[in-house]
Formats: structure tokens, C-alpha cells, sequence
């Protein structure tokens, strides 16, 4: 276990030179105070999680000091946004601070969100909010604990400065780790401005430390575009399979490792609807929880566009095209586990799109549903769960062809329930359960967050005392309208 002034930085990104990004200190925000803090991100840098208390921690995560060996830089990158170019936006109000490097040798990448305003601020004030530094907080922290791949986040860190949105509110920090911030954003940025050369750098920056399995091959950066295709399948499936809406699918707000970044308006879906649309600026609903898998795949093609200068567009083409049965394969295993069934048969994917039907019809709650069907044996479950459902005959018809699939497993019942209980949550993040936290905390009172924060990150187990967080929303809380504002 490290202590503060023991981390050992590494400055892999800001050496690669002022055409990527340029040298910014962070501009403190006022009486700093520690919101929560996450005890599993804080083991990524070896840090004790005591350390959390000291008055360094949220000086340092509050732009007040900065170790010597930090390199603060805002990276420039550019990216479709609703479908649009913008050729240029970077980081308008965050930095990164350096690359740690832990015992382990992973470098881990501090990215402090809202120091204040860069060369890419355009109009913005460079801060955050603490609503929006809870959300993200909250929602990276809750996907890693669910197994889904995620950027994390150490901390948040309150203030008593003040900024503007639609009303006056509080300035924040968040802390954010990732083993890289190189969105998609990044290549098109060069591609688009004609830079070859430092479009080159950053691939072979990107190849040699990320995906350096892929250096053996006769063509790198296309094994490598391979591979960033495969995780981005299974970044979707996740999302697909336990109800995730980023809501905000710009190409600058995709990793180059395929893992969700970038929290906005996003959302864990409450009752099943494939239209849902959680961001409440997307009027189109380009973003929508269905078009998710299309407009993942649409953005690995902007990627692609942003390689022609080093691969050919035929083998540009046969790499995206692995996408969807990769997606559509990862998709029907995640599912399957989600209904407890362990052999493949061909008719899975349409037991699963008729539940989806029935669930869509009837406004069944995503998360319970499956977590019930695990809880007693199949047929008591069953009669539990379909007291949700308005479509009963629909629903009857599913039930038959489940209990019958459930028969032609191996092993027995009990066995079933388990498997279920390990990959089906009982505590997801819901809307209103952030927006309940984040009140709390605009009112001075933390507990609530990490309460909550806590809860989730064992959401598999239930947990005693905790029944309020595992239960379906109240009315006001299904329809709450999420922005972009943060
Ligand atoms: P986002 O919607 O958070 O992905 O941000 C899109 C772009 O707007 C990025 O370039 C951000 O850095 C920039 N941005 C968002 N909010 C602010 C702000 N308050 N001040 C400066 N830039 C911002
Ligand atoms: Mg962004």
C-alpha cells in the first residue's frame, strides 16, 4: 500500500509531443471536500483507501496541488457528434494529469473532469457539476462491479465555488482512471486536418501499448482495428444485455479499448422498451438502448475512414464486418447465462426475442425479472414473474417453451438458481436512486451517495438492510428527464 507522494508517474502521452496535446494546470475550485471515493480504484494505484480522509487527497483532486512529476495535458481530438463532424473539440475541462504506474506495471491514466478551462473550452466554463460527477462516478463504478468494461473513477471532490447551467450550482472534480483516454476522436482529428504523420505516431503509440499482440502481425494496424472491433462487440452486448444506455454515442466519446467512457445522460433501463431513449436531447432518438448496436458499429466505421491512409479499404471493410455476429454471438451467451442455461441450442435466440416481446407489451421491470426467475424453482418463479405481465397468453406460451428448455438441461434445479444469482443483479443503478443521492449531496449530505455507491458494488449480493435500493421506481422516478447539461 502506497501513501499519497509514493505513486510513480509515467508521462507516455504528454511526450508525444504538443501536437497532441498541450501543457495546462488545473484551476482549483474553492474549499474542496471529499464527496466519496472508491476504494476498489483506489487498489488500481496501490493507494490505502484511508488515505481518502487526508486533506491532500482532495487537494490533489481538486487542482490545489500537483505532484512534480505530473504532466497536466489537454488532448486535442475531434469526432461525429449526432452524426455530425466537428473538427475540432479536446478536452474543454479535463486533464490528464500522468500515467501511473502501479506495482502490477499497468500504466493508469488520471484524468481530473472539470479543472477548468483549456485551449478547447471553446464556450464552456471548463467545470463540472457535482450532479454530473455523481452520475459518472456512480455509473463507471456500478458497470465495473457488474463485470461490464468501464473507465473508473477514484473519486469526486465538492467545492463551494459556483458555476452556471440552467440554475446555479456547485463545481466538482471528478477523477477518472482509464488505461487510456485515446477515443476514436483522436484519428479522425488527424485524418480530417491532413496530418499523416502524427496520425501514424499515435497508431504506433496506440499499437505498442495497447494492443501489442497485434505488432506480430504481417499488418498491424489492421489486426489491430480487428481487435478494437471484437471488444467493441462485446462492449455492446454487455450494454444490450443488462439494459445500458450511454445515451451519448459521439465517435469522441469511444475508447480505443472498447470500454464505456464518456457518462452523460445515460441510463440503466427500468421497465423493457427497446425505444427507450435516455438522453432528453436526442430528439431523434439516434442514441436510442436498439440503436445502440447499429450506431456502434457506424462509429467503428468513422474509425476505419480515419485508417484509409495505412490500410486498404477492402481489408478496412472485412474487419468491420466481424462486427455484428460477434456482437449477435457474445449477445446470445450473455443472455443465455442471464436465463440460466448452459448448452446452446438453435432456437435460444428466439426464446429470448419472444420474452423481449412479451416484456416490451407487459412494461416488465428488466433488472427483477431475471433475478426472480432465479430465486425459487422454475415453476414457482414463473407464476411470480408473470404477474407482471398484461399479454398473459403471450407470456403462458414463453413459460412452456422455458420450463420445457430449462428440463433438457443438465444438472438440477437448485444448480440453475445459482448461476442465475451470480450474473443477474439485484441492485442496478436506477435513475431515480442517483437522483435521490445526488439531492442528498447538493443539500451537504454525502451518506446517501456512498451508501449507494457501497450497495452497488456488490449488486449480485443481497445485502441486509438494503431492500429500498433493489425495488422498482416510484412514478416520479420513471420519467425523469436527463440532458446534456453537466
Ligand atoms: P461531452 O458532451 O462531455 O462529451 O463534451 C463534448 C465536448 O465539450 C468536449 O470537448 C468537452 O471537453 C466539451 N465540454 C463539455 N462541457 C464543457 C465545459 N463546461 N467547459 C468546457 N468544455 C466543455
Ligand atoms: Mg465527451
Amino acid at each position: 500500500m502506497k501513501s499519497l507522494d509514493q505513486l510513480s508517474f509515467d508521462t507516455r502521452f504528454a511526450r508525444l509531443g504538443d501536437a497532441f496535446s498541450v501543457q495546462v494546470l488545473p484551476d482549483p475550485i474553492a474549499e474542496p471536500r471529499l464527496v466519496v471515493a472508491s476504494p476498489s480504484a483506489m487498489a488500481l494505484l496501490d493507494l490505502d483507501p484511508a488515505v481518502a480522509e487526508q486533506p491532500l487527497f482532495a487537494e490533489l483532486f481538486s487542482g490545489h496541488t500537483l505532484w512534480d512529476q505530473a504532466d497536466p495535458r489537454a488532448m486535442v481530438y475531434s469526432g461525429h457528434q449526432f452524426g455530425g463532424y466537428t473538427p475540432r473539440l479536446g478536452d474543454g475541462r479535463g486533464l490528464l494529469l500522468g500515467e501511473v504506474v502501479n506495482d502490477a506495471g499497468e500504466h493508469w491514466d488520471l484524468h481530473l473532469k472539470g479543472a477548468g478551462q483549456t485551449p478547447f473550452s471553446r464556450m464552456g466554463d471548463g467545470r463540472a457539476v457535482l450532479r454530473s460527477s455523481i452520475r459518472e462516478f456512480l455509473g463507471s463504478e456500478a458497470l465495473h462491479a457488474l463485470g461490464i468494461p468501464s473507465s473508473r473513477a477514484l473519486c469526486v471532490i465538492g467545492s463551494s465555488s459556483v458555476v452556471w447551467r440552467e440554475t446555479q450550482e456547485r463545481a466538482a472534480m471528478l477523477l477518472r482512471l482509464a488505461q487510456s483516454h485515446v477515443r476514436f476522436g483522436h484519428f479522425e482529428y488527424f485524418y480530417y486536418t491532413k496530418q499523416p504523420e502524427q496520425a501514424q505516431q499515435l497508431l504506433d503509440f496506440v499499437l505498442h501499448a495497447y494492443y501489442p499482440e497485434c505488432q506480430q502481425d504481417s499488418l498491424p494496424y489492421l489486426a489491430m482495428l480487428r481487435s478494437i472491433v471484437e471488444r467493441n462487440a462485446e462492449l455492446i452486448a454487455y450494454w444490450q444485455a443488462y439494459g445500458f444506455c450511454h445515451g451519448v454515442m459521439n465517435t469522441d466519446n469511444m475508447s480505443i479499448l472498447g470500454i464505456t467512457f464518456d457518462f452523460g445522460p445515460y441510463a440503466f433501463l427500468d421497465d423493457f422498451d427497446a425505444n427507450f431513449i435516455c438522453n432528453h436531447s436526442d430528439d431523434q432518438g439516434r442514441y436510442s438502448y436498439s440503436n445502440q448496436v447499429p450506431i456502434a458499429h457506424w462509429n467503428l466505421s468513422a474509425l476505419a475512414q480515419a485508417l484509409t491512409p495505412f490500410v486498404e479499404v477492402q481489408a478496412l471493410q472485412e474487419a468491420l464486418n466481424l462486427f455484428l455476429p460477434l456482437y449477435q454471438a457474445h449477445y446470445l451467451d450473455l443472455m443465455r447465462r442471464r436465463l440460466g442455461l448452459t448448452v446452446a441450442e438453435d432456437d435460444d435466440m428466439a426464446l429470448i426475442e419472444q420474452l423481449l416481446q412479451c416484456m416490451q407489451r407487459g412494461g416488465v421491470d428488466y433488472t427483477l425479472f431475471f433475478r426472480h426467475l432465479g430465486d425459487q424453482p422454475v415453476e414457482a418463479a414463473l407464476n411470480v414473474v408473470r404477474d407482471d405481465f398484461v399479454d398473459l397468453a403471450a407470456f403462458d406460451r414463453w413459460s412452456e417453451a422455458y420450463r420445457a428448455r430449462c428440463a433438457r438441461e443438465p444438472g438440477n434445479d437448485q444448480g440453475r438458481r445459482e448461476r442465475m444469482h451470480a450474473v443477474n443483479p439485484l441492485y442496478i443503478l436506477r435513475n431515480y436512486l442517483a437522483q435521490q443521492a445526488i439531492e442528498a449531496a447538493e443539500a451537504g449530505d454525502y451518506s446517501k451517495v456512498r451508501e449507494l455507491h457501497s450497495v452497488l458494488s456488490r449488486p449480485f449480493e443481497e445485502q441486509a438492510g438494503m431492500q429500498a435500493y433493489a425495488q422498482r421506481p416510484p412514478e416520479w422516478g420513471k420519467h425523469l428527464e436527463i440532458s446534456c447539461s453537466s
